[in-house]
């Protein structure tokens, strides 16, 4: 989500004139993108900061924008802290950075501007994409859910359907452009709604008569319905993969979570997923370290990641977000923590070993999405990634590939003829 945010930053800038620099000294302009969910991702932006303070040239603007600054009291502190920061916004005034830089280069009042809500815009048109062949659109912002541990519904808001009119638009006009992967993006595009249209609505006008890849993320469980895994069973566009968060394995847990499903319905679901589409790709984020989480419900998380068996994994240690209700209960020490992501990644990296190595032999459509040294890379339709060598290929070719081997997770074929 932060990528795209960062390419429409990027379309902004470029409405105004400026073109980018892979060096952050010939930078006119340098906007930072920050991310709060977890504690390290705020830690590191005061390093860079303090970086780009001694490399940026004179009169270079510098700008901090992101999850990170739409809390209050951390821009402040940063404001204060950083006098070499310019221009200070947060999430929902981001859309109005061209007009803040005006501003800043007509008075060089240094700028620190929050708003507490948004007021319905959204840039959606100026996007300088950073990939040709995967395109990302935002369907919804925001999330209604409020898991007891996320910081996300506080520095993005409450839930904002876009029109189904527009989305289908952007996707037309990024397959007129040449992409040939769709990537919709929302906090819990399960819920997606507007004017009585749901997301099965949504994907069922997506069935463009046109060759190309629709993905989406993320999907919520608790609003995972039977009629979305019969979407995907019937798509023609629609790629036979699924990231379904589950977070832990433990109703007790799940409850504290407030993810509103159990260790039950959630298996269910993804049993009724893969009825309907067997060679369904997996995969999920799991948090370890919990407040008051327990070995034995540690342990619980364990299993159900050995008896669903994820193509991948997304594992996190719980970080403690001030303001979120996670933050008050009795904290885990490190070394807990640590010890059970160790055994965690541990565990994963066996399932993911043994899901490519069963996938040896077979035949998979690969979109290309890198060529590099005669090599082309690109995923399957369940996402496992492939490599093989490229020959006439060219990046953005759908691809019969034969897997031939497998060293760990990582997978290489060749070109069926
Ligand atoms: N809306 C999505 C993802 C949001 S954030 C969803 O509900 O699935 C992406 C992931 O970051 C979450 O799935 C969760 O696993 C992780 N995450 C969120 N808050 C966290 C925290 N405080 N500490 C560690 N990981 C966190
Ligand atoms: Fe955070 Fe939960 Fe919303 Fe995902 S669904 S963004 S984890 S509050």
């Amino acid at each position: 989500m932060n990528v795209h945010e960062s390419e429409k930053i990027a379309g902004l800038l470029s409405a105004r004139g400026f073109s980018s620099t892979d060096n952050a000294k010939d930078a006119d302009i340098i906007v930072m993108n920050t991310c709060c969910v977890r504690e390290t991702a705020e830690t590191k932006v005061y390093g860079h900061l303090g970086r780009l303070k001694s490399i940026k040239k004179r009169g270079a603007v510098l700008i901090v924008c992101g999850c990170m600054t739409q809390r209050r009291d951390a821009a402040r502190e940063m404001y204060d802290r950083c006098k070499f920061v310019d221009i200070i916004v947060g999430t929902f005034n981001q859309y109005m950075l061209g007009e803040y830089i005006d501003t800043f280069l007509a008075t060089g009042k240094r700028i620190l501007e929050i708003w507490d809500k948004a007021d319905g815009g959204e840039n959606n048109k100026a996007i300088r994409r950073d990939d040709g062949v995967n395109g990302w659109v935002n369907i919804m912002y925001g999330c209604n859910n409020f898991c007891t541990y996320c910081i996300v519904p506080y520095v993005r808001g409450r839930e904002r359907c876009r029109a189904i009119g527009d989305i289908i638009d952007d996707v037309n006009a990024l397959l007129d452009a040449g992409y040939k992967q769709v990537t919709l993006l929302g906090q819990n595009v399960n819920s997606y709604n507007f004017e009585g249209k749901t997301f099965p609505d949504l994907l069922k006008s997506l069935e463009l008569n046109r060759k190309f890849r629709l993905k989406f993320t993320t999907s919520h469980p608790k609003d995972f319905s039977i009629e979305l895994a019969e979407r995907i069973a019937d798509s023609k566009v629609l790629a036979h993969y699924l990231h379904l968060p589950v977070q832990a394995g433990n109703d007790r847990v799940l409850n504290a979570m407030n993810r509103h499903y159990t260790r039950a319905q959630y298996i269910d679901k993804i049993n009724s997923v893969r009825s309907l589409v067997p060679d369904i790709g997996l995969s999920s984020d799991v948090m370890v370290g919990f407040p008051t989480e327990t070995e034995e419900e540690f342990s619980d998380t364990l299993s159900l990641v050995e008896e669903i068996r994820y193509n991948n994994l997304f594992m996190f240690i719980y970080s403690k977000r001030s303001g979120t209700p996670a933050a008050e209960m009795e904290q885990l020490d490190y070394k807990t923590k640590q010890a059970r992501i160790d055994r965690l990644i541990k565990t994963q990296f066996e399932i993911s070993k043994e899901i490519a190595a069963e996938m040896v032999g077979k035949n998979y459509e690969v979109l290309v999405s890198e060529i590099k040294n005669g090599r082309a890379f690109g995923k399957a339709e369940n996402d496992m990634a492939i490599s093989f060598p490229s020959g006439t290929v060219q990046v953005g070719d759908f691809v019969q590939v034969k897997v031939t081997s497998a060293r760990n997770s990582n997978l290489i074929g060749e070109v069926e003829v």
